[in-house]
């Protein structure tokens, strides 16, 4: 029971951290693009339309790494070949094809690479 308790509640933390990557990810795109679709319709000097797209996309960037980080770290990535059940490395999440939170990566058991659901459940 104490352990299934453990589990339920590690299963609510990443749950809250998903939705938080979600919202850092929407946050960090539009602080990317909106300063790009201003300095593109705004009449300004060109070191202010730098300036401005510099200033959101540098903490945009930042946002982006923090939301990939916490996507990996909440939950686990499932092998479709053998049921493995894992937390993939930094450099797999970032050189890896994805869609939403499917990703093709390559398992550290089976070492076979295939589209991995993300999961919230360790049982
Ligand atoms: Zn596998």
């Amino acid at each position: 029971m104490k352990h299934y308790d453990k589990n339920l509640k590690k299963e609510n933390t990443d749950k809250k951290l998903l939705v938080r990557a979600g919202l850092v990810a929407i946050c960090s795109l539009i602080l990317l693009f909106v300063p790009i679709i201003l300095a593109v319709s705004l009449p300004m000097k060109d070191w202010q339309k730098g300036l401005l797209v510099f200033s959101g996309g540098i903490p945009a960037i930042i946002g982006l790494f923090y939301a990939v980080e916490l996507e990996r770290i909440a939950g686990f990535y499932v092998c479709k070949n053998c049921g493995e059940k894992y937390v993939p490395t930094r450099k797999a999440m970032w050189f890896s094809l994805h869609l939403g939170r499917t990703r093709y990566m390559q398992c550290p058991n089976c070492r076979k690479r295939s589209w991995q659901k993300k999961t919230l459940k360790n049982d």
